[in-house]
């Protein structure tokens, strides 16, 4: 049986007859960059999230950009974030001309560990930018009650965790700004590149609509350095067919990461990923730990020689990668980061992923680790 890692066109036929009509529309009023159907899924998924504002982007590295400007990160600033995350976090401080400084991930959740924040601080420290990683939450009252106290703008990387909740309340509001990507990939994803930041901050708001928009408050008036981010016409129409679909689909990847721990839990080789006791998981990742780098990589490929696609989120930590040798990392800084890129296996999960499917990978990891 061959099982791919994820599988797009089966949302795809969902609502392929709602996305033709509202492509239509789209291309019938030209409204192809900004415009109506930009606005509505903006106003759409700001309810969703109960967050009063969201402004459309061309990316989630674009929206975690111009949400550090808009907190007022510039050069010479250092933004405390993790390692173990897709190296675009960290990109987006560099771009506004920061510093990232890296911690370490709690061992169970694979997000900050918020004990180590506070001796990284110094005078130059002006933002956190936590990740809500894999689908469910960072220690959210740890890490605000940090930020709130030592002065510093909460930046929430929810690019994993649209549709996530923190003590009951949706992720997108709990921060000074939240940013999602809707890369094709995503719980929520586009068909093409798009992202947007989430805030209740009508300052931040109004900020980064004018800088994704060439920092024009009026057309061709330029108060300072701009960008072109804007998020097409074309990705908000279709983002506003999906996102009706969002608690659905994600309520199909918990059924599936269930039977995933039900059946691999309770073997003493295998970790399955822990939930936070105040987090929803939405899964966008499904992680299985294994006791070494040679069990998971073997693990990697006797799936692979089933048919079983599979993934490594992710295998370098970012204090590790060449383009930030400069920073002078080295290995052994952060411990449980390095375990993870050295440990974890993504298993294939997403919407409309049939139960035999599922059940054919346990029943071939398990046959892996019942030899190890
Ligand atoms: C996908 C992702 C991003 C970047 O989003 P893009 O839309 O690809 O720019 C940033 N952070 C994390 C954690 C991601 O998974």
């Amino acid at each position: 049986m061959k099982v791919p890692f994820l599988d797009l066109s089966i949302q795809t036929a969902q609502i392929r007859d709602d996305i033709n009509v509202s492509i239509q529309e789209v291309i019938d009023k030209s409204a192809f960059s900004l415009g109506f159907a930009v606005e509505k899924f903006e106003t759409e998924f700001a309810a969703y999230l109960n967050a009063k504002f969201v402004l459309g982007v061309n990316s989630g590295t674009s929206a975690l950009h111009l949400a550090l400007i808009a907190a007022g990160v510039s050069a010479g600033d250092e933004v405390i974030t993790v390692s173990h995350t897709f190296i675009a976090t960290a990109w987006a401080i560099s771009y506004a001309g920061a510093t990232p400084v890296f911690v370490d991930i709690e061992n169970d959740h694979y997000t900050m560990d918020s004990t180590q924040i506070e001796s990284k601080i110094t005078s130059k420290t002006k933002a956190i930018i936590c990740v809500h990683l894999y689908g469910q939450s960072a220690d959210l009252d740890a890490i605000k009650a940090i930020a709130d106290k030592n002065n510093l703008a909460l930046i929430e990387d929810a690019a994993q965790a649209q549709g996530t909740t923190y003590k009951g309340k949706s992720i997108g509001s709990h921060g000074l700004a939240t940013c999602f990507s809707f890369y094709p990939g995503k719980n929520l994803g586009a068909f093409g590149e798009a992202g947007a930041v989430a805030t209740n901050d009508p300052k931040i708001a109004e900020r980064i609509k004018k800088l994704r928009n060439h920092s024009q408050p009026e057309k061709y008036i330029h108060e300072e350095l701009g960008f072109n981010y804007r998020m097409e016409g074309l990705q908000g129409a279709v983002l506003s067919v999906k996102l009706k679909k969002l608690d659905q689909w994600n309520q199909q990847r918990i059924e599936i990461a269930a039977i995933y721990n039900e059946r691999l839990g309770n073997h003493p080789k295998l970790k399955v990923p822990k939930v936070r006791d105040k987090s929803k998981h939405i899964y966008h990742l499904y992680e299985l730990g294994f006791e070494s780098k040679e069990q998971r990589d073997n693990c990697s490929s006797f799936l692979t020689a089933n048919e079983i696609q599979n993934g490594l989120h992710y295998p370098i930590p970012v204090h590790l990668q060449k383009a930030y040798s400069h920073l002078g990392y080295k290995k052994g800084d952060f411990p449980n980061t390095e375990a993870a890129a050295d440990r974890l296996l993504s298993l294939p999960i997403f919407p409309g992923m049939a139960k035999e499917q599922s059940e054919f990978v346990c029943q071939k990891i398990l046959e892996f680790a019942n030899i190890l």
